[in-house]
């Protein structure tokens, strides 16, 4: 007798029906994924086969090959050029799980893991006794199963010691910032073991011994305002925070001893009215380039700086319509930058700051030195720009049309930009400053 997944029989056959379908269209994309691995594959050989004519190293023929797929792909070239090299990897150096990912055999994501745990291994009688082993797990077991004994099966077949790897994996170590909702981020650490856990250990007594002191202070005194109620991860955050911007570097300096002396550094934008109005709450400030910050840690940080640069926007398309006490040179800088907030290559979003202003028609070839001949490109974009057949031209308001190597379009709008909103309307609306030179 058998037995059934729901009481109710035409409940029965209709998830029978939705399971027989999930399987096809899983093995469909799993199909389609295959194709477009082999696909990008196929452009890491176009790049390292066929350079462009203009382009003589191997970096800036996949460069160019990269931002034509981003552009069609709308994602960054950046994760393209990352998708090419384990595009080329599957296919040169795990021959056996290429064949079986484009046969269907095993999934997209059991793919990633073979990939993944078999990439430190050194040689390729290594990598093929490897692939021997984890195959036919990977064609019976889910992903979630196979990763252990995949790892498993590669540390067996490494040939470097732990302590090679360990100071190999040390070159690696650095800091970085990752985005979070709610005006929130992260900030991560990737350090030796060792540094990261007695990082965290002093960070834990202190807050423990911040804790504590409150806590005999609101004894004391009878007050109840004293009392701590910060959570002990709540102190660790702030607490580091105190000592990245405040405290000083001991084990680093410079001969003129300044070091410690450096102060963080960030642009904010703050509508005027959420300055002015205690009640303007709901109207959060900007973070350049990365997203809104609350109005109070806005209104504590404007209150700290020297001075701030007024940037008029229309209150319809949020295009920047002037700058207060327009002058050239850093004025036209500055309204760049407000502007355009991040490089204007498609897809790209590095802050203008660490842009560079480029002319769109070179200024040797009569190019003026004009916000409608300027935009801001990150140091990978603008020389993607100079040294690849990608072509610019200014439509006006701030819109950039790009044309790829193969002749396909893409117009890049500045962040404040409506998209609904035509470059009529916005020619319009905005002033038309004097060129100057810079
Ligand atoms: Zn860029």
């Amino acid at each position: 007798m058998t037995t059934s997944a729901m009481t109710s029989p035409a409940l029965n056959v209709l998830l029978d029906d939705v399971a027989t379908t999930l399987g096809s269209v899983d093995q469909t994309i799993n199909q389609m994924m295959a194709v477009k691995t082999a696909l990008l594959a196929t452009a890491a050989r176009i790049a390292d086969d066929e350079p462009f004519d203009s382009v003589d190293s191997r970096e800036m023929s996949h460069r160019a090959v990269a931002t034509e797929l981003a552009a069609v792909l709308r994602i960054s070239d950046r994760a393209v050029e990352a998708q090419m090299g384990d595009a080329a990897l599957l296919v040169n150096a795990f021959p056996a799980t290429a064949a079986a990912f484009g046969a269907g055999r095993i999934s997209y994501a059991h793919m990633r893991i073979i990939l993944a745990a078999g990439q430190p291994i050194e040689t390729a009688e290594g990598r093929a006794r490897f692939e021997k082993i984890v195959l036919p797990r990977a064609e019976s077991e889910s992903p979630n199963r196979l990763r252990p004994f995949a790892k498993q099966a590669a540390e067996r077949l490494r040939e470097v010691s732990f302590t090679e790897r360990h100071s190999e994996a040390r070159e690696r170590r650095g800091v970085w910032v990752r985005e979070a909702d709610d005006g929130m981020a992260e900030l991560v650490q990737f350090g030796p073991s060792a540094l990261i856990h007695a990082e965290h250990d002093r960070l834990t007594q202190m807050a423990f011994a911040q804790k504590t002191e409150n806590k005999r202070i609101a004894k004391e005194s009878k007050n109840d305002d004293f009392a701590d109620e910060r959570m002990m991860a709540q102190l660790r955050c702030d607490i580091l925070s105190d000592l990245i911007l405040t405290g000083v570097p001991k084990g680093h300096t410079t001969t003129d001893g300044l070091l410690g002396e450096i102060q963080a550094h960030i642009d904010i934008t703050v509508p005027a009215l959420s300055l002015t109005d205690p009640d303007a709450l709901a109207a959060p400030g900007h973070l350049e380039g990365i997203g809104p910050i609350d109005p109070e840690t806005a209104r504590i940080l404007v209150g700290q700086t020297p001075g701030f640069d007024r940037v008029f926007t229309d209150p319809v398309s949020g295009t920047v319509v002037a700058v207060d006490r327009y002058r050239p040179s850093a004025e036209m800088r500055r309204y760049l930058r407000a502007r355009d907030r991040r490089c204007r290559f498609p897809g790209c979003r590095m802050l203008a700051r660490l842009c560079d202003g480029d002319h769109t028609i070179d200024h040797a070839l009569g190019g003026p030195t004009a916000l409608s001949n300027l935009a801001d490109f990150c140091r990978r974009h603008h020389v993607t720009k100079h040294c690849t057949p990608w072509k610019v031209r200014q439509l006006g308001g701030g819109l950039l049309e790009w044309t790829s190597p193969t002749g396909r379009t893409y117009v890049d709008r500045p962040p404040g930009v409506a998209t609904h909103v035509t470059f009529e309307d916005i020619q319009d609306r905005m002033p038309d400053p004097d060129p100057a030179p810079f």
